[in-house]
């Protein structure tokens, strides 16, 4: 078997779960150009806690983690199972310290706003690893490291979030607004150290300056993509199939490795 993918989305807003533009029309686009998965392991910025934990249900509900959004969005159900068998691989390869969770979260939706689109018959088991918040972004890249061998194994780890995430200075409503000249800045010098391979930088982003900090002020929605790089392989090709900003500064860039 060929070795799967790994790939970070940028999420953005919960309505493209709902909605079809050309970011969602693009996340279609890659799950029609990807080989099926058997599962997707998903690292979501939207289960950020004291603990690295992962989902192991037979049935993880679709969970509405948020406030303020239209009904239809409340109602939105992602249905995909979950995988008790690759929740407890995932122990196996991260070492005891992970924690199974078998009610309390589910599928949030970082990832189901997502695979609505990549994957949506909804049939391939999905599994979901919490960032753990306590921990500094090295530790978060060496522990995706240990994950490496999923990809051998037919799985799609995906992380959600976004590069250039700051809530700040969100335009609500006004989607169509010129990004900040920072949010352009550090998405560009992003890209380039993922195309030179240059990955330690990305994961020390704090040293990389002002238009960093204003890009990532809190590493929950950055993270994801520290996980992304921990899986790269040398002979990945490193592709950005979903570019873009919305609402002046939220980068919506996806990252593909391999
Ligand atoms: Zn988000």
């Amino acid at each position: 078997m060929t070795a799967m993918p790994a790939i970070f989305f940028g999420h953005g807003n919960p309505m493209n779960a709902v909605q079809r533009n050309p970011w969602t029309d693009s996340w279609t686009e890659i799950g029609r150009t990807i080989a099926k998965p058997k599962a997707v392991l998903c690292i979501s910025a939207h289960w950020y806690i004291p603990a690295t934990v992962v989902t192991a249900m037979a049935e993880p509900t679709t969970i509405h983690d948020f406030g303020g959004f239209p009904r239809e969005l409340f109602e939105f159900r992602y249905p995909a199972p979950g995988s008790p068998e690759l929740a407890a691989r995932v122990i196996e390869l991260l070492g005891p310290g992970t924690i199974p969770d078998d009610r309390n979260w589910g599928l949030d939706h970082g990832t189901w706003s997502v695979l609505c689109h990549v994957l949506p018959d909804a049939d391939v088991p999905v599994v979901q690893l919490s960032i753990d918040e306590t921990k500094p972004a090295e530790w978060h890249y060496e522990l995706a490291k240990k994950l490496g061998p999923l990809r051998n194994e037919g799985v799609l780890v995906v992380g959600s979030g976004n590069v250039v995430h700051n809530l700040h200075t969100y335009a609500w409503g006004r989607h169509g607004v010129q990004p900040f000249d920072w949010a352009l800045r550090f998405d560009q010098q992003a890209r380039e150290l993922m195309l030179a391979g240059n990955d330690i930088p990305l994961v020390d982003y704090e040293s990389l300056g002002k238009d960093a900090l204003l890009s990532a002020p809190t590493p929950d929605h950055y993270l994801p993509l520290v996980y992304i790089l921990g899986l790269r392989r040398p002979d990945d090709e490193v592709s950005f199939p979903v570019e873009g900003f919305d609402g002046g500064s939220i980068s919506m860039l996806s990252v593909r490795l391999g």
